[in-house]
């Protein structure tokens, strides 16, 4: 069998890290696993950083996160590079297995496991994006200035983004594969009320032109001729809608109808006595580096009391 540990964290984002970070300092010995494949988080697929407090020069988002690794190890936290394929958490003792079969026996767990845009599933996306390509206009609007922008999406997160969008772009498309909005009515009538910001319903994006490594146009078809029609837009924003990363707890923590896993907020506590949640995981608001990573340290001094109290 192996030895019960104080603490593991699920997931390698800023809120995994800086739980392990915190909880390492505490003397707890936590054990990260933090994926198989994508060590790391959301923020190793994007380039420049502008918005996370202490670089003022910004920072390459892979860096940011190797340096955040390298703080908690450097505390004592230990990596695992590996996926928790199932988990136990009913008991006092939490049960999580890895990919080869190993079960992993721990006091607490904090599950800082993300959630992931949702994509178009078009040529090119993936590989545009940080270069025209973006699922976030609080962290790249301002790369945008002065450019023509395609938002994607009828919902309040599409109309938030177009709005907000304009405050740097020349102009705002809105794409929207139906006929209305699924948007609530003062969030469209403000998109509505934009100069700035037109409407191409029943379209959808057919393809993504390229100039050299950059986004350099976008085709657009409607959906019922198929007749498509290139925009000279160099900026494309995705606004459908995020998957918090859920499927393992389900049928043991309580998800919320989006599947985020709920908190009872402000703390970080699941309903499950020594299971703590932090990051975009829980968070259908705010879905930052700074507030994903505010949340693991609340989640690790969660665990730091709920642990003192077992003593
Ligand atoms: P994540 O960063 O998503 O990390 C979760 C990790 O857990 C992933 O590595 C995942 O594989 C792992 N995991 C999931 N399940 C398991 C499992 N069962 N076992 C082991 N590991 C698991 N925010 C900003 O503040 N500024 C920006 O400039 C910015 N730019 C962005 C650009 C892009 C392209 C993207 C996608 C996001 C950007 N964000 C930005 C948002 C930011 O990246 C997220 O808010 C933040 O990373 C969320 O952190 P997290 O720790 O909750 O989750």
């Amino acid at each position: 069998m192996s030895e019960i540990r104080d603490v593991v964290v699920i997931g390698s984002g800023p809120a995994g890290y800086t739980a392990a970070l915190y909880t390492a300092r505490a003397q707890l010995r936590p054990v990260l696993f933090g994926s198989s494949v994508f060590v790391g988080g959301s923020l190793t697929t994007t380039t420049e950083v502008e918005n996370f407090p202490g670089f003022p020069d910004g920072v390459d988002g892979p860096d940011l996160m190797d340096k955040m690794r390298a703080q908690a190890e450097k505390f004592g936290a230990e990596m695992i590079d590996d996926d928790i394929t199932d988990v136990d958490l009913t008991g006092p003792v939490k049960l999580l297995t890895d990919s080869a079969g190993t079960v992993h026996r721990a006091r607490t767990v904090i599950v800082a496991t993300g959630s992931g845009y949702r994509k178009l599933g078009i040529p090119g996306e993936e590989e545009l994006s940080g270069r025209g390509v973006s699922w976030c206009a609080t962290c790249d609007g301002f790369f945008f200035r002065d450019r023509d922008i395609v938002v994607v999406g009828g919902g309040d997160t599409a109309m938030e983004e177009a709005t907000f969008l304009t405050r740097f772009a020349k102009s705002v498309t809105v794409v929207h594969r139906r006929s209305a909005l699924r948007a609530s009515k003062v969030m469209q009538n403000r998109a509505f009320a934009d100069d700035k910001i037109s409407f191409a319903f029943d379209t959808e994006v057919a393809e993504l032109r390229q100039d050299g490594p950059m986004l350099g146009g976008i085709l657009l078809r409607d959906v019922f001729t198929g007749a498509t029609r290139d925009v000279a837009a160099t900026g494309l924003f995705i606004a459908i809608g995020h998957d918090p990363r859920t499927d393992l707890f389900r049928g043991q923590l309580d998800l919320d109808e989006e599947g985020y896993l709920k908190v009872a907020a402000p703390t970080t506590r699941t309903n499950i006595p020594g299971v703590f949640g932090a990051g975009d995981v829980v968070d259908h608001t705010y879905r930052q580096a700074i507030t994903a990573a505010g949340s693991g340290a609340s989640a690790a001094l969660d665990a730091e009391r709920y642990l003192s109290a077992l003593t």
